[in-house]
């Protein structure tokens, strides 16, 4: 047998292109686990590119409130779950304060749900391409209340680049297609492991969610 050419090297694999972002009106008649596929198989930005997998949200779904975070770090990334790790535990604590549970009384989900690499902060294009997810997971959990943690979740929801410090501390109202629900802002459990001192003031908007 006569030498040939050798064989060219397979071409680097590229990664698959991104899709369009969601609508709401394409995710409007969408069920749970519908939307939860829908999730787990996004691509519409580029955070897709580095997750081990898309973290939807967990809980009952008859649950009084809503818990949302801003987007999964490593644990979650892993497990497929929102606020695991220590932040997750303190979030237990603080459910367990005002007599609530995370399997009882909770739906817990993030504003974006693939992690950002390094746990660098998400960029508003990426936060703009999943918050119709978020917005259709409200509209089918009807919350009573929501309780949002972290600047990030605060300022998507409410549409303000105001600080953390100026939203938390009162009871805001968000209009859905589900009605008006009342939410309370407070700090993400992972910055209360870095500054304990502000726990006092988690406390507060807690039982501020719990009271009224
Ligand atoms: S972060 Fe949201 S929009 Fe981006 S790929 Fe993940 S699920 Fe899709």
């Amino acid at each position: 047998m006569r030498p040939g050419k050798p064989p060219a090297a397979p071409a680097a694999s590229e990664p698959p292109p991104l899709q369009p972002p969601p609508t709401a009106e394409s995710l409007a008649m969408l069920d749970m686990p519908t939307l939860r596929e829908r999730v787990l198989e996004c691509r519409s930005c580029g955070l897709c590119q580095g997750r081990r997998q898309a973290v939807f949200g967990m809980g009952a779904e008859n649950a009084r409130w809503l818990v949302v975070g801003e987007a999964p770090g490593e644990q979650e990334d892993r497990q497929g779950l929102p606020f695991v790790g220590r932040s997750g535990q303190l979030l237990d604590a603080m459910l367990a304060a005002v007599g609530m549970s995370r399997e009882r009384d909770v739906y817990i989900a993030n504003v974006i749900k693939c992690r950002p690499p390094g746990n660098r902060n998400p960029k508003p294009e990426e936060i703009a391409a999943c918050r119709p997810y978020l917005m259709r997971q409200i509209a089918l959990l009807k919350p009573q209340r929501i309780l949002v943690m972290g600047r990030f979740a605060a300022q998507t929801l409410l549409e303000t680049d105001a600080a953390i410090g100026s939203l938390r501390g009162r009871v805001h109202t968000l209009k859905t297609d589900a009605g008006e629900i009342p939410m309370v802002v407070s700090y993400h459990p992972a910055y209360l492991l870095r500054s304990p001192v502000e726990k006092a003031r988690a406390w507060q908007d807690l039982r501020l969610a719990a009271g009224f």
